[in-house]
C-alpha cells in the first residue's frame, strides 16, 4: 500500500515557503518541537507557558496585560473574544478592512451579536470618518466594542491603529478598541498599551513563526471588566476561568506543549535579534517586493492591490492580475515548477490576486528566490512582466541593510 506522502515524488532541496500563514518555521522552532510531552503536573510545563505569555505581553508592549492562550487558531480567538465581551443583542462596530473583518463579522453576528459595519473599499485602509461617524450616531453608547484588523492579510492593507485611536478618542464614545494582530505581530511595531488598546487577538502561524495551533487573547483592566460584567453563557472560553493558574486550567485542559516548546524557542530567537532589528528586517524585505512589484506592474499586467503605498503591509503583498489573466495557474507553476509556495486570493479576491507572503523567518535571499521563481512562472505561462522585476528587488537589497 502507498502512504499518501508517496503519492508525491521527492523533491530535492527546499521549498520556500512565502504564504502569509503559516509561514516558514525556524530550525531551532521545529527541534524545540519535537522534545516528548511531559507530565502536566510538571512545574516545566507552567514555567513554558509563563514564558510565552511573557514573550506575548514584551511583544505587545503591554507589561500589565493578562494573556490568554487557546489550543486554536486565529478563527478560535475571534470566537473567544466575541464571546467574552459580548453578549447576544449587544452591539459590535466592526470597521471595514475586507474579507478579515467580513469574516469577523459574520462570526459575531452568527453568535448573536448586532454588527455595525463601516464599508471598506478595496485596497485603502480603514475609513476614520466612518468610524466616527457610527460612534457618533451611537448617543446611547450602545457599541460595546470597535473590532478592528490591524493588517488584513487578503487585501495586504495596514490600518494605522494609532490613528483609529485618536479618531475614536474625538468622538469621546465610550467603546473598547480590540485589534486583531494575526498577521501584523512581530513585523511591525505595535504598542498595546501606549496606543490605548484594550483587548487583541493573535495566532501562532504567521509572524511568530509557529506551526499553527495556538491563539491569543490578551485583554486590559477596562476588558477584563467589560468580561466580568458580560452575561453572555460561555465556558471553554472564558477569561475568568481561565486566569491564573495550573496548566491544566489555563488551557481548559491539556495544553498544547509541543506548540509551546516551539514558541517559547521563537521568542528566545525574537530576543536573540532583537525586536527592532525584527522590524527593521521586516520592513526591508517588504521593500524588496515592492520594488519586484512595481517593476512587474510597468508591463500593465498586474498591479498593488493595496492603492496606497503607506498602507501597504510589511506581511503580505497582494497582487492584482489583469482580467483574463488567472492567478491560480501562477501560483500552481510556482509551486509545481519552481517550488515557490505563494497564496491565492480570498473572499473577494479569489480568481483575481496572488499574494507573496514575506513574514516570519524570512532573509533576502529568501525573498530573491522566491521572486524569481514567481517571476519565473509568470515568464513560462508568457505573462509579460518586463526585464526588471527581480532585478529591482536585487538593486533595492543592495543598496539597503537590515540594521
Ligand atoms: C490568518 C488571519 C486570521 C485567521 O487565522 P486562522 O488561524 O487562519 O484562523 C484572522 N485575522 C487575520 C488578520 C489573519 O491574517
Amino acid at each position: 500500500m502507498t502512504s499518501p506522502k508517496d503519492a508525491f515524488p521527492y523533491i530535492p532541496g527546499i521549498r520556500l515557503l512565502h504564504s502569509p500563514g503559516p509561514s516558514n518555521v525556524p530550525k531551532a522552532v521545529l527541534d524545540a518541537m519535537t522534545n516528548q510531552p511531559i507530565d502536566m503536573g510538571d512545574p516545566r510545563v507552567d514555567a513554558c507557558i509563563d514564558a510565552c505569555e511573557e514573550g506575548l505581553r514584551a511583544l505587545l508592549n503591554a507589561p500589565s496585560a493578562e494573556v490568554f492562550m487557546y489550543a486554536a487558531n486565529g478563527h478560535g480567538v475571534w470566537e473567544a473574544m466575541i464571546v467574552n465581551l459580548l453578549a447576544p443583542g449587544q452591539k459590535v462596530l466592526i470597521p471595514g478592512t475586507g474579507h478579515f473583518s467580513d469574516s469577523w463579522a459574520l462570526m459575531a453576528e452568527a453568535m448573536g451579536a448586532v454588527v455595525l459595519r463601516t464599508p471598506y473599499q478595496e485596497g485603502y485602509p480603514i475609513d476614520l470618518a466612518a468610524v466616527q461617524e457610527a460612534l457618533r450616531a451611537d448617543t446611547k453608547n450602545e457599541i460595546v466594542a470597535v473590532f478592528a484588523v490591524h493588517t488584513d492579510t487578503a487585501s495586504s492593507t495596514t490600518s494605522d491603529v494609532l490613528a483609529l485611536r485618536k479618531a475614536m478618542d474625538a468622538t469621546k464614545h465610550p467603546a473598547l478598541y480590540v485589534v486583531d494582530v494575526v498577521a501584523s505581530l512581530g513585523a511591525i511595531p505595535f504598542e498595546m498599551e501606549k496606543w490605548g488598546i484594550n483587548a487583541v487577538i493573535g495566532a501562532s502561524q504567521k509572524g511568530l513563526m509557529v506551526p499553527p495551533g495556538v491563539g491569543f487573547c490578551a485583554a486590559d483592566a477596562r476588558a477584563m471588566e467589560v468580561c466580568a460584567a458580560n452575561p453572555a453563557p460561555r465556558f471553554y472560553w472564558d477569561w475568568l476561568r481561565r486566569r491564573k493558574g495550573p496548566s491544566y486550567s489555563r488551557f481548559c485542559g491539556t495544553a498544547p506543549q509541543n506548540l509551546l516548546f516551539g514558541m517559547q524557542a521563537s521568542f528566545g530567537l525574537i530576543q536573540r535579534e532583537g525586536v527592532a532589528n525584527v522590524h527593521a528586517r521586516h520592513a526591508r524585505l517588504a521593500g524588496a517586493v515592492h520594488a519586484a512589484v512595481q517593476s512587474w506592474s510597468e508591463a500593465g499586467n498586474l498591479q498593488f492591490l493595496c492603492r496606497v503605498p503607506e498602507a501597504r503591509s510589511v506581511s503580505v503583498t497582494a497582487v492584482l492580475v489583469k482580467p483574463g489573466i488567472d492567478p491560480e495557474l501562477i501560483r500552481k507553476t510556482a509551486r509545481d515548477k519552481f517550488q515557490i509556495l505563494i497564496a491565492g486570493g480570498l473572499g473577494p479576491f479569489a480568481g483575481r490576486v496572488f499574494r507573496i507572503g514575506h513574514l516570519g523567518d524570512l532573509n533576502a535571499a529568501m525573498i530573491l528566490g522566491c521572486l524569481s521563481g514567481v517571476e519565473a512562472a509568470m515568464q513560462s505561462l508568457g505573462i509579460e512582466v518586463g526585464e526588471r522585476g527581480v532585478r529591482s528587488a536585487v538593486e533595492y537589497l543592495a543598496r539597503t541593510t537590515d540594521k
